[in-house]
């Protein structure tokens, strides 16, 4: 063991190390952090945790989507009349020279993935030598952090909206770029809920820039998502006041699940069908037993760390 980081105990993941314990005492809110902690509290502790003792692939589907979200913001950063497709290759090749991408130089898998999903986003009817990008706190709206307080919560709710731009009817626009491979579109009567995070995340952000403007004429009136791999955009319904009081309720709920997690050193586990996707899942007291005729869970399962290289930070 290379450093004892946390104890998978029968209820949960206690962390060991009190310097990574303070470091999530300080944390603000998060789209993501909301997700996990509504989700599996100590799914997202082993996240923070492994990246320091055991490798990670360097291709993955966040690093992926980070390469595409810098080619677009290479691109919106273009005069408008020199946003066209063949730019775009060119400033993909442009990334390709950053050191944080570099892994992906050679990498035909990727950089095939990379083309396709910049095809698919001309080809979907993108028109980005018509947008303009809005002025926001003085920058211009790409990859703007924004950081304000929610309703009822103690801590900050932050994160980073991939592109703000002036609706042609007034008002802002706000588009994610979402790299994952299935159209994530929430239907409230879908049981699984799928698309309900992404919804939220974009409803949040909207929610804290309206709050913070002083004309209605500034407030955001529109969110979308751009899957650039399946080619499909989908609005999110802003003006819904149901949604927008569940994401509330949402984030508050899931910080005091954090703030419990973080005062009594006790990040619980929850088991649900995504323990199959998640590292801790072949040591984990309290995960699911793995199935044996979902393919795609199966796959997912069997590439997760085992006890070995688990047991490198984590004791058992
Ligand atoms: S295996 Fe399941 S219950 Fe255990 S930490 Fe992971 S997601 Fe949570």
């Amino acid at each position: 063991m290379t450093k004892q980081y946390a104890t998978l105990t029968a209820e949960g993941l206690r962390i060991d190390d009190e310097e990574t314990l303070e470091k999530f005492r300080n944390k603000m809110l998060s789209a993501s952090l909301v997700s996990s902690m509504l989700q599996c509290p100590a799914q997202w502790a082993a996240g923070q945790l492994l990246p320091k003792f055991t490798e990670q692939d360097l291709d993955n589907a966040m690093t992926r989507g980070s390469l595409f979200h810098r080619v677009m913001e290479m691109l919106f950063a273009q005069d408008k009349n020199n946003r066209g497709k063949a730019r775009a290759m060119e400033l993909a090749g442009e990334v390709l020279e950053e050191k944080e991408f570099s892994h992906f130089r050679h990498n035909e898998e990727a950089l095939e993935w990379l083309d396709g999903a910049i095809d698919n986003y001309f080809a979907m009817g993108s028109k980005p030598e018509n947008v303009d990008i809005a002025n926001y706190k003085g920058r211009g709206g790409i990859e703007i952090r924004v950081i304000g307080n929610i309703e009822g919560c103690e801590r900050q709710f932050h994160g980073f909206i991939d592109r703000l731009s002036y609706g042609k009817n007034g008002g802002l626009i706000i588009d994610d770029w979402k790299t994952g491979a299935t159209t994530k579109r929430y239907n409230p009567k879908d049981r699984y809920e799928s698309g309900w995070a992404e919804a939220r995340q974009q409803i949040l952000y909207a929610y804290i820039i309206n709050n913070e403007v002083k004309d209605e004429s500034e407030e955001v009136k529109k969110a979308r998502l751009v899957f650039p791999v399946t080619g499909e955009v989908v609005s999110i319904d802003l003006g819904n006041e149901t949604y927008k009081q569940r994401a509330l309720k949402d984030v508050s709920d899931a910080e005091k699940v954090f703030n419990k997690s973080c005062e009594d050193n006790l990040f619980e586990y929850k088991k649900q069908f995504l323990c199959h996707w998640c590292p801790l899942v072949k040591a984990c007291p309290g995960g699911m037993s793995p199935v044996r005729r979902v393919k795609k869970a199966i796959d997912a399962y069997n590439s997760q760390p085992d006890i070995e290289e688990l047991s490198k930070g984590l004791k058992f």
